[in-house]
């Protein structure tokens, strides 16, 4: 079998309002869609959480010129093939490289790898007949999912979540993830509080800060959240002191550390686990470097004691936290106000019930794409 051709296509939908978190706002959801083709009719497909989606797409196929005629079953050899891009010299007997392939482009590149692995991959569990969570091992299919919501909306501006969680519980939902830091201290205590009590004190609930703290006003909220007994803190430092000092705000608190979902590869999850005393990694597979770097990342994470716990598509990577020695569980995106696309963009795909994600028999990741959508919401 050989990969024939690679396809790219940008979804994006307008959310009903403006959501901020710790560094950053947002008012549409995005996605690609990724297709590799191969010449006896299998179709890989894969979602990517990527930013930069119109250097993705160019990316994509510019990534064609190496990986057709590759044989989809090698995914370590066509991984690897992408991935010398990053560091290749260029060599000006075989002419002029790619314009879109220098260090600029790096984590677009990373989010076109992704897309290209977990094609593959796709098309590995469609060739073998076996669903991937099977394919890696899995006994189970069932796993623990936690809803992200709680963010800061331009539609209330004061927190305002009890009906939002408790509409989460009506589901069978008892892990709730809301965000932190963009906020006063003060406010983001009162939004706390309001979400412990509705949870009652068995619900488990995280906080992400999504980079929004400094080293000490880290330190004063993490003091200040302790007695609401968060599940975990995640990424709760500004993105260029976010290893050593890390491992400072670890040492300090019982509560657990989580992070990776803003890491492009696994020498970076690395020294989130060695110099920031994670204990939750949440490494993003369809956001940078695909499956086969997961894999790598729960590996190590694996030896040093630390969970896994995916970022976004749980239809992809559920699959692997299924199999993972030390899968925790899945973050999810239940409302449809904040995520559409998971809501509208499949035909078919895993499915959550009761607070649980339920991994479908289909071969490869068992979901197909609903193509009128793409076309009406193409970006
Ligand atoms: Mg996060």
């Amino acid at each position: 079998m050989k990969v024939t051709a690679l396809r790219a296509h940008p979804v994006s939908v307008k959310l009903p309002a403006t959501f901020w978190v710790g560094n950053a706002s947002f008012d549409t959801a995005s996605i690609v869609v990724v297709e590799v083709k191969t010449d006896e009719g299998l179709t890989g497909l894969a979602t990517l959480h990527g930013r930069s989606m119109k250097t993705v797409v160019a990316m994509v196929h510019e990534l064609q010129a190496l990986v057709v005629g590759m044989d989809p079953m090698a995914h370590e050899a066509i991984w690897a093939k992408v991935f010398a891009i990053t560091t290749a010299h260029p060599d000006p007997t075989k002419g002029p490289r790619s314009p879109l392939f220098h260090a600029d482009n790096r984590a677009a590149l990373m989010t076109a790898l992704a897309g290209i692995d977990i094609g593959v991959w796709d098309i590995k569990g469609k060739a073998l007949g076996l669903p991937i969570w099977r394919l890696l091992g899995a006994e189970r299919h069932v796993l623990p999912a936690y809803v992200t919501g709680g963010y800061y909306r331009s539609d209330r501006p004061n927190g305002g979540m009890r009906d939002e969680i408790l509409s989460y519980m009506e589901q069978g939902y008892t892990a709730v993830k809301i965000k932190v830091g963009a906020s006063t201290l003060e406010n983001d205590i009162e939004r706390i509080a309001e979400v412990r009590d509705t949870l009652g004190p068995d619900g488990a609930m995280m906080l992400d800060g999504n980079g929004g703290y400094s080293l000490a006003e880290a330190e004063r909220a993490i003091d200040a959240f302790a007695e609401y007994k968060p599940a975990w803190f995640e990424e709760p430092l500004h993105w260029y002191d976010s290893y050593r000092a890390l491992g400072k705000l670890a040492v300090r608190t019982h509560i657990p550390i989580a992070s990776g979902e803003s890491e492009m590869h696994a020498w970076a999850c690395r020294d989130l686990v060695d110099l920031g005393g994670v204990r939750v990694m949440q490494f993003d597979a369809t956001r940078s470097a695909g499956v086969t770097e997961w894999l790598r990342v729960a590996a190590y994470c694996h030896l040093q004691g630390v969970a896994m716990s995916t970022h976004h598509e749980p239809h992809i990577q559920g699959h692997l936290a299924a199999a993972a020695p030390n899968g925790l569980n899945v973050e999810t995106f239940p409302d449809a106000e904040r995520d559409p696309i998971f809501a509208g963009l499949y035909e078919d795909r895993a499915q959550l019930e009761k607070g649980q994600l339920i991994l479908n028999d289909k071969p490869g990741f068992g979901f197909s794409i609903d193509w009128d959508f793409v076309a009406k919401h193409a970006a």
